[in-house]
Parts: C-alpha cells; structure tokens; sequence
C-alpha cells in the first residue's frame, strides 16, 4: 500500500521549493519593461521601475554606465543632457564636443541632477510628445544598487518573482578610460543573488567581443542576450549560440525586408536560432511608434504569432501583458 503519510511529510517542502524557485520563465513568451514603464513615466527613473512591477512585467530593464567614481548608473546613454538639467547645473563641465558625458561626474554630483522626459537636443523638445510631460515633478537618477534592492524589496513585499535584466552599455568606450565596467557590473549582481542561468537575471550586451569576454573569461554563468544592432548580423547565429542564450534583434531588423532577406528568409533565420537554442527577444515594442503597421496590435501580432519572438522589450508592458492574456 503507498504511504500516504511519506508524501504528505514533504508536501510543505515541495510547496515551499515551488514557491520559491527563481527560474525566469524562458518556456513562454516574456515580456520586458523597457527602461521600466517608459511609456509612462520618464525612462529609467525608480518610479517607471516600480509602475512596471506593480503591472507584472517578467523583467525590467536596467542601462548601466558607470560614474566617474566607478559606480553603476541605470542611464540609457553615455551622456546627460538628453535626459536630465545637466547643462543647467554644471554648463562648465561639458567636454570640447559639447556634450556631457556621465564618466565625468562623481555618484554625489549625479545625484543632484533632476530627470526629464527625453528630449531632442536640436529641437529641446519631447522625443514623445504625448508622454509625461517635460520638467514636472522631480525625479532622480540612482545607482543599479537603487534599483536591484528596489525590485527585490518589491518582491519581497508582493510576492512576486519579478526578473532584471541588465545591459552593458558602451563597453569600449569604458575600457579606453581605464574602467572595467562589465567586472564591477557583474561583482553586484552576484553580491545580490545573481549569479547562474536559473536566476531571474538576463544580461545583455551590443559589444559581442565584450559579451563573450563575460562568459569565456569573467566566467559567467548567467543567461546572456546577444543585442544586435545590424540586420547582416543575424547571419552569425551558430557564433552567438557559442556563448549567448539569446539574441536581440531590433523589430526594424525583422520587417524591413530591404535589407536584402525576404520576410521567409528571416522566418527561416528566426527557426535556425530556435534550432540553436537560441530565444529571440526583439527591441522596441512602443504603442506610440509602430511605423508600416496599422496599430500596436498588428506589430504585435506580427512579432508574437508570425515571428515566433519569445519576448519583447516595450515601453507599454501593460499593454503587452493584455494583448498576450487575450
Ligand atoms: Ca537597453
């Protein structure tokens, strides 16, 4: 007779294993908070991370570029003035280009900058005028320690197993001022529990060179997305598979059938990756940006159910979340 009592002893620790469990969820369609809800809320502010949790993304993105004192900052570019008031706090200390470039300024004086909905810097107007509007309230930038310990208390607090899924930004141009940003980036995430492929961490990365640095000599065990940037780079798939988990084709790579592929042939390059055991998770969903389709929904459509992507990075997570649910 089986021994019921056998069983029901370990119910509470196969509860307790299945509850806690961090494997990202890879078998499904994922979606990721691209610069958190940046649809909403200016990109890469605490508050977009915590709207693009409190809507259940699976991941929420971080750009990280580090300080002049070596601290990760979650900011999409190397400079400053497209997203914060910079020129206004410290016109002096723009270099000969005119620019202002995050490198030079320490976390203290980062921290004293406001951030902005993203400007054009010719026009100085919103690059999406009917998103939050420009110079309201008052939001900060922080360090991916900020925003890790933010997730992971979010976490703790809901309930919920929301992943990161940080980029290495400009790796080369870190090097050539003596900054190894991919090291520094990665002694965190292990310190805060990321470390293997069944961590809810993705990290991405445009610099192949960099990116395959972080697994053959950094010694990575992390689940890693190749990003890419040119459409004549999807040929490499069986490169990539030597070291990535993923790759990240922007969704312009995928329809514009100009770059010399027919819309078959990147289906047929889309089924070699999977072959590969390679996730395509494509960059960037926006319901206020969908040239050559009709509505969000058919680029939608397009990408999920005649791409076969399995995730999508987007400005709208909501957005994406309800249109998979249906
Ligand atoms: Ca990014």
């Amino acid at each position: 007779m089986l021994n019921l009592s056998k069983y029901t002893a370990l119910l509470p620790l196969i509860l307790l294993f299945s509850c806690t469990m961090s494997t990202p969820k890879l078998s499904d369609k994922i979606v990721i908070a691209h610069r958190g809800a940046s649809g909403y809320l200016p990109e890469h502010t605490l508050e977009s991370k915590a709207m693009a949790h409190a809507m259940n993304a699976d991941y929420i993105e971080q750009d990280i570029v580090l300080s002049k004192d070596d601290v990760p900052i979650v900011i999409h570019d190397i400079y400053l003035e497209e997203v914060t008031d910079v020129a206004l706090m410290y016109p002096e200390r723009s270099r000969a280009d005119g620019r202002f470039y995050v490198i030079d300024f320490s976390l203290d004086e980062l921290r004293r900058l406001s951030v902005n909905e993203r400007i054009e810097l010719s026009t100085k107007k919103a690059v999406f005028p009917n998103r939050f509007p420009l110079k309201k309230s008052n939001f900060k930038l922080h360090t991916l320690q900020d925003e890790i310990e933010l997730i992971q208390g979010m976490n703790k607090s809901t309930g919920k197993n929301i992943g990161i899924y940080p980029e290495i930004k400009n790796p080369g141009f870190h090097h050539q001022h003596g900054k190894d940003i991919s090291k520094i980036v990665l002694q965190i995430l292990k310190k805060y529990g990321y470390s293997k492929k069944s961590d809810a961490c993705i990290l991405q990365c445009f610099d192949a060179k960099e990116l395959q640095r972080i697994r053959q000599e950094l010694n990575s065990d992390l689940f890693l997305t190749q990003l890419l940037d040119f459409p004549e780079s999807l040929d490499d798939l069986e490169k990539y598979a030597s070291y990535a988990d993923a790759i990240g084709p922007s969704i312009e790579q995928l329809w514009i059938t100009s770059f010399g592929k027919s819309l078959e042939e990147k289906k047929d390059l889309i089924q070699r990756a999977h072959k590969l055991n390679l996730k395509i998770h494509a960059y960037t969903f926006r319901q206020d940006e969908h040239p050559n389709f009709e509505n969000f929904e058919a680029l939608l459509n397009f990408g999920f159910y005649e791409l076969e992507l399995d995730g999508v990075f987007t400005d709208f997570p909501d957005k994406v979340i309800r249109f998979l649910e249906n």
